[in-house]
């Protein structure tokens, strides 16, 4: 049991944490600086990446891509379309906010079943 206050760890049966006088809970949510970004997009398409980020640039919706130095450094041509996305290290994934995920999801469900995107409107 952890109190979600102050985060000290209390033995099973102990149900309110004595210094902040709050419940105990089973299991403390996850400190992680990330929690509150999701996965929406993974790809190993290099020529995607960019496509990608104009579509969510132009929703202003910020990203952050993982594993896009990996998939820079691989020859295009042969990494190209048509891979495999199984191999994990070529993949890159793209992470938005939480509040932004169906937003960004809804943007991308054309790439994510492999057809090209409608063109972004110039504003
Ligand atoms: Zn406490």
């Amino acid at each position: 049991m952890y109190c979600p206050e102050c985060r000290a760890e209390y033995r099973e049966g102990i149900e309110t944490c004595p210094d902040c006088e709050i419940r105990l809970v089973v299991e403390l949510p996850a400190e992680d600086p990330d929690e509150d970004l999701v996965a929406v997009f993974e790809t190993a398409d290099v020529s995607l990446l960019p496509i990608v980020k104009s579509l969510l640039d132009s929703a202003r919706i910020p990203c952050v891509v993982q594993g896009e130095e990996a998939l820079s450094v691989l020859p295009v041509g042969r990494w190209g379309s048509g891979i495999s996305q199984s191999g994990r290290g070529l993949a890159a994934t793209f992470w938005v906010d939480k509040e932004r995920v169906e937003e960004a999801e809804e943007l991308l469900r054309p790439l994510a079943e492999g057809e090209s995107p409608a063109e972004p409107e110039e504003a």
